[in-house]
């Protein structure tokens, strides 16, 4: 890059010239360095400018949105509650296809004297009867706490679309607490997730359990 080049008739002598001083950006808007000039931005700065009217409408609609996805956690956590009754630890599941519930399940070990009759499980089993399909392709799965490796793994077989927990679960958690098995590559099916959904509530209820548990042991 030459000095003392004038380009445009618009650089000074002494001044190296930079295209990057008067330009376009990728928007189309008149861009200025600021950073001095004779040197090349490292990388080139793309700015995006959203018009206003369509941040309002994605703000709508991502609480629209997050209110969908509350009303049917709500389902998960009245599903929650139910396992309270056997003693069970209270997790619960629904799964929805096209904004129905197709299917219901809360945790049932003690119940049942059964390891696998976790929530998820119970409420996969259910809506696959409901649909008569063994695969949940469009349908999204509500639980109250992060999946375990079994339910996850449940799920990815199942071809579920979507996952909405509320807390995760440091200690067997399979979305990203311990593993990863919802989105792993390496499998042939990959689920969206979306945690924290009425985190508290979820996180309450377990908490709750575990310390009235704690008190009658004393
Ligand atoms: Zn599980």
């Amino acid at each position: 890059m030459a000095t003392d080049q004038k380009v445009g008739g618009s650089t000074p002598p002494g001044r190296t010239y930079n295209p990057f001083e008067q330009g376009y950006f990728f928007d189309g808007s008149l861009a200025r360095s600021s950073s001095g000039l004779g040197r090349w931005p490292l990388t080139p700065v793309t700015r995006v400018r959203i018009p206003y009217a369509l941040q309002v409408y994605i703000a709508s609609k991502d609480t629209h949105l997050r209110k969908i996805h509350e009303s049917f956690m709500k389902e998960a956590l009245k599903e929650a509650r139910k396992a309270l009754g056997s003693g069970d630890v209270p997790v619960g599941a629904v799964i929805v296809l096209e904004n129905k519930v197709i299917g219901r399940g809360h945790n049932q070990v003690e119940l049942l004297n059964d390891p696998t009759a976790h929530a998820e499980m119970i409420a996969i089993t259910s809506a696959a009867a409901t649909i008569s399909d063994k695969w949940l392709r469009d349908a999204t799965l509500y639980v109250t706490v992060e999946p375990c490796a079994m339910c996850a793994g449940a799920s990815v077989l199942a071809r579920l679309k979507q996952v909405v927990y509320g807390v995760p679960d440091i200690k067997t958690g399979a979305h990203s607490s311990l593993f990863n098995l919802l989105n792993d590559p390496r499998l042939n099916h990959r689920i969206k997730v979306i945690p924290g959904i009425l985190k508290a509530e979820c996180a309450d209820m377990m908490v709750e359990f575990f310390q009235t548990l704690r008190n009658n042991k004393k």
